[in-house]
């Protein structure tokens, strides 16, 4: 079982603090990042590198991505927003370590959520589940009956739980109305969608909101780079 020490806690509170420099403003979010352990998330060899603000291998060729990206993409999801008398429903594409889906978790401890996370490599998935079920271990985390976790290929969303209220893409997304047209049909009206949208190389953070069933508002933030979306609608 690993350990929450003081130090860790302390490299939390510095990641916190470079993270506000960088413009994180949220207070969800920056709780919810000096909350949950990264390095739980991380193979032990890469223990000292859990609090840089940098991306990290995870198996695969996948990667846990930088913690800057994570908040920065909890952010645009708007979660402060929702009326807390009914259940946020989210989707997240993309588990990998399940790091992200830890944070969201957290930002949503107070409000009834339910959390769908997919992954397209079964040893990822795998591994993600039993990381979330050991953090749950320790008491003050998040609920882990609110997550869903599913190995399949997520390009495609996934049905079974929708319609979703946010929809949250952690995989380079192609800049194709092919590749976002089945997650916008299972979005709610006034539901939103945070993903990286460009080629292999580089992507531009992008947030659409489905105004109607034939309208979406689209928004674009910075660059980024993300790995390739892999499945029927992927690269
Ligand atoms: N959110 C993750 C970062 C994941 S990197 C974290 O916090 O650790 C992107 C992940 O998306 C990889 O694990 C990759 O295997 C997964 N992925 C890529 N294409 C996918 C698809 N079509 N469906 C589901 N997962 C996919």
């Amino acid at each position: 079982m690993q350990k929450d020490t003081y130090k860790h806690q302390g490299l939390r509170r510095q990641l916190v603090d470079e993270i506000i420099e960088m413009g994180i403003k949220d207070q969800q979010v920056l709780n919810a990042i000096l909350t949950i352990p990264r390095h739980f998330f991380m193979d032990s060899a890469f223990l000292e590198h859990a609090y840089q603000n940098k991306a990290f291998a995870i198996g695969e060729g996948q990667t846990i991505s930088q913690p800057y990206t994570v908040a920065y993409q909890s952010e645009l999801l708007n979660i402060q927003e929702f009326e807390s008398n009914k259940t946020l429903k989210i989707l997240e594409i993309g588990t990998g370590s399940g790091y992200q889906t830890a944070i969201l978790a957290e930002i949503c401890k107070n409000i009834k959520s339910q959390i769908t996370s997919i992954e397209f490599h079964e040893n990822l998935h795998q591994k993600a589940k039993q990381t979330l079920k050991n953090l749950i271990k320790y008491s003050k985390y998040f609920d882990f009956q609110s997550i869903d976790l599913v190995c399949t290929d997520g390009s495609k969303g996934y049905l079974q739980n929708s319609p979703y209220d946010k929809i949250i893409v952690t995989a380079a997304t192609p800049n194709s109305p092919q590749a976002l047209k089945e997650w916008f049909s299972q979005l709610k009206i006034g539901g939103q969608i945070v993903a990286p949208v460009g080629n292999r190389k580089i992507q531009i953070m992008c947030r659409y909101t489905k105004k109607d069933e034939k309208t979406i508002e689209q928004e674009s933030f910075g660059g980024f780079r993300f790995v390739p979306l892999l499945g029927e609608k992927g690269f």
